[in-house]
């Protein structure tokens, strides 16, 4: 598979991702392909230059790791971004703008090639209102 857009399998089916020492692994399910791929321009995630997708929680699980997670959290602080304390990847986050999705790292996925992919959408993070320290 290189690009996930232009994917045979079913419509239907789980894929994993792992972070990059592969003590984190998690299980995404797609109803389509990937969903809502894109950058955002936060002041975290373009520090991360991660690609992601976005799905809701009950479709993605981690299932080999969790101890290993570490929760970053920053200003309101109800976004949580994950990230493995290995080896520092970033592997998925709660949305502060969809708090009932996970963001996660596209390029975590097994067999997708980040620079395969077209155009990627922008999330315009940077516009949220920050709360003053
Ligand atoms: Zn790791």
């Amino acid at each position: 598979m290189s690009d996930p857009r232009k994917d045979d399998r079913p419509a239907t089916h789980t894929v994993t991702g792992t972070c990059h020492c592969k003590a984190v692994e998690f299980e995404v399910d797609l109803i389509d392909g990937f969903e809502n791929i894109r950058r955002c321009n936060c002041s975290l995630c373009s520090r991360k230059g991660a690609v992601m997708a976005g799905v809701t929680l009950e479709r993605l699980r981690v299932t080999r790791g969790a101890d290993v997670l570490t929760l970053y959290q920053w200003n309101t602080k109800i976004a949580k971004h994950w990230f493995c304390s290995v080896c520092g990847i970033y592997t998925h986050h709660q949305r502060r703008s969809a708090p009932d999705e996970y963001g996660f790292n596209l390029a975590c996925i097994e067999g997708v090639d980040i620079t395969a992919i077209g155009e990627i959408g922008r999330s315009n993070g940077a516009a949220q209102s920050l709360v003053e320290a």
